[in-house]
């Protein structure tokens, strides 16, 4: 049941992953992500995305382990996702980068790895270290992050595991219905970044409409979106009261006419870059 902030989606390997989770993307490492993902989890999150690009490793791992102890969850009840860079993608290079990952965030195991971008040439070694880190018992789950349907198609094809999460740029002005479509053919759980499109639809009419009715905000009626279309959710904040505000979206529905409605602002519009065209 979609009821509270620890409810889960169950992955195609049967590991449990929250349906809403904490971004910190661009949240500084210290004390501003440390506060940033103490403050949610207090408040009822339980999983937290980052990366190895966004340089904050160590800070989320110091805010992990302080949180459990000041709370007294254990390590199970969290669920910790990291990507592996660009830059490290190949088959070792991959399976070193974990383990820095792993000394930055202080975790014996990680909840969910990803390979951050589909780098042309590369991505199928970089999934091989991914199966081996699994195999191995390190992680939980594994995935991609920020491939097309054509990414998915050409991995699988060798793979061993079938990804189990993709997550991908997804708001309402960029619904992602094909990729969205294969995704749940293949029990793929979809995830999106960027659900508040970086901020820029927070002044949208039509979603201000909505919300007024349902008297949330508009950044509450998007992650509800995000939810009732099967889609887990990551928002990023460092700011209390928008944490807890982005988190309180268990408490009410849209109706069919609303989900309607919010489908219709969809213009396949990227506020980042294309997965089949990037340089970095
Ligand atoms: P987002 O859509 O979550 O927007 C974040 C911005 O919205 C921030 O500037 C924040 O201050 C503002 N905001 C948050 N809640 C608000 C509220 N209630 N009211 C007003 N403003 C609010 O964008 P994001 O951070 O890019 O994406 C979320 C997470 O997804 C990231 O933190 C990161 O973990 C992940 N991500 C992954 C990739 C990838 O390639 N896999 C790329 C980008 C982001």
């Amino acid at each position: 049941m979609l009821n509270n902030l620890q409810a889960t989606t169950t992955l195609h390997n049967g590991v449990k992953m929250p349906w809403f989770g904490l971004g910190v993307y661009k949240a500084q490492d210290g004390d501003e992500v440390i506060q940033a993902v103490k403050i949610a989890i207090k408040n009822g999150y339980r999983s937290i995305d980052t990366a190895a690009l966004y340089n904050n490793e160590e800070g989320v791992g110091q805010a992990v382990s302080e949180a459990m102890e000041e709370t007294g969850l254990s390590r199970e009840d969290l669920f910790i996702t990291s990507k592996v860079w660009n830059a490290d993608q190949g088959y070792e290079s991959t399976l070193a980068a974990f383990e820095l990952t792993m000394t930055k965030l202080g975790l014996e195991k990680l909840d969910l790895y990803l390979v951050h971008w589909p780098v042309n040439g590369k991505y199928k070694d970089t999934w091989r270290a991914l199966e081996q880190l699994y195999k191995d018992g390190r992680v939980h789950a594994i995935g991609v992050s920020n491939f097309h349907v054509h990414h998915l198609q050409d991995l699988m094809k060798d793979a061993e595991i079938k990804p189990m999460v993709n997550q991908v740029e997804y708001h309402p002005r960029l619904a992602q219905l094909e990729l969205s479509t294969f995704c749940k053919e293949q029990d793929i759980q979809l995830e999106a970044w960027a659900p508040l499109m970086q901020g820029k639809l927070l002044d949208n009419a039509t979603l201000q409409e909505i919300a007024s009715k349902h008297g949330k905000s508009i950044a509450q009626v998007i992650l509800r979106w995000d939810l009732q279309n099967g889609v887990v959710t990551i928002p990023k904040s460092t700011t209390e009261h928008r944490i807890i505000e982005n988190a309180d979206v268990f408490n009410f529905e849209l109706s069919a006419e609303d989900m309607e409605q919010i489908n219709g602002l969809n213009e396949n519009l990227r506020n980042g870059p294309d997965p089949d065209n990037f340089n970095f």
